[in-house]
């Protein structure tokens, strides 16, 4: 399967890239709200047509195609009367003492609102890594990424690319995200919150060594590609879709984080093509 530009769709519908779907991805993909007879057998890169006309959600949100990434650099973070902690350093820990090492960490401030670290789940050899934001109220409770509503459509993408975050193997996949703690009342992390957690995230990518990278939404694929992508924090996120980039050498597609398609469904049949380019470029 070759990999497609998405800004560029096919001209004819008709010669699609080929990836068989069984009955049970297709009900996934009916469960991201794309079962309408669509994809019927194959990854497709088009919006389909019958989702053209998909009522949206009640309160639409913003395009994020529109929305330019925000600059880490240059968000506005909160008041703080005292110097950030020095980064701290993870590249020589292995997956035991990072673990540890996330669950102490009192390097921000977000230390002291949160009720647990959430390291990541899943396969610490899996070939598949998703990497989402931060932790919102559940996953601060239960330790644990993506168990809300978001997490529901997270599962049900996965499982439409025959992944499962419990699983071992080829189906398995470790999810884990920007920061590892929850930001009070789920604001936006700020620039130096993701700064200080970075060597966490750069660690847990040297060590589980995935052969593609999905980055949801705009701070994963901020924080993953600013080394790789300066400008990163000038395009919007629609503008880095539908490419590969890398991070530390490994493959990074970036899609909508599920919250968003929560509340923009219309964006589902954009966010599968990204899943499709995904799993072309794991191939
Ligand atoms: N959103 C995220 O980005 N991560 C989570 O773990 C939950 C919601």
């Amino acid at each position: 399967m070759t990999a497609p530009t998405l800004s560029e769709p096919p001209a004819s519908p008709a010669a699609p890239p080929q990836l068989a779907l069984d009955a049970r991805q297709r009900a996934m993909l009916a469960e991201m709200g794309l079962g309408l007879g669509w994809p019927s057998t194959e990854c497709s890169f088009s919006v389909p047509q019958s989702l053209v006309g998909e009522t949206p959600a009640a309160t639409p949100a913003a395009t994020p195609a529109a929305t330019p990434v925000t600059a880490l650099t240059t968000q506005k973070a909160p008041a703080t009367t005292s110097a950030p902690a020095p980064l701290l350093p993870a590249n020589h820990l292995d997956w035991d003492a990072l673990q540890t090492s996330v669950a102490s960490c009192q390097a921000c401030g977000l230390c002291q609102s949160r009720t647990r670290t959430v390291f990541g789940t899943g396969d610490p050899q899996a070939r598949w890594m998703v990497v989402g934001e931060a932790p919102g109220e559940h996953e601060d409770q239960q330790g644990e990424p993506f168990v809300g509503q978001a997490g529901q459509l997270l599962d049900n993408m996965l499982k439409a690319m025959r992944l499962h975050r419990g699983a071992t193997g080829p189906q398995g996949v470790f999810i884990t995200n920007v920061l590892k703690c929850r930001p009070p009342s789920n604001r936006n992390p700020t620039p130096q919150e993701v700064l200080q957690c970075e060597p966490f995230l750069r660690q847990q990518v040297a060590l589980v060594q995935p052969r593609v990278i999905l980055a949801l939404g705009r701070f994963a694929a901020q924080s993953l590609l600013q080394q790789s992508l300066p400008e990163v924090a000038s395009l919007p996120l629609g503008k880095l879709r539908g490419q590969v980039h890398h991070y530390q050498g490994v493959p990074v597609v970036v899609s909508y984080h599920p919250a968003y398609l929560l509340r923009a469904p219309e964006d589902k049949a954009k966010a599968w093509a990204d899943l499709c380019l995904a799993m072309d470029t794991f191939k």
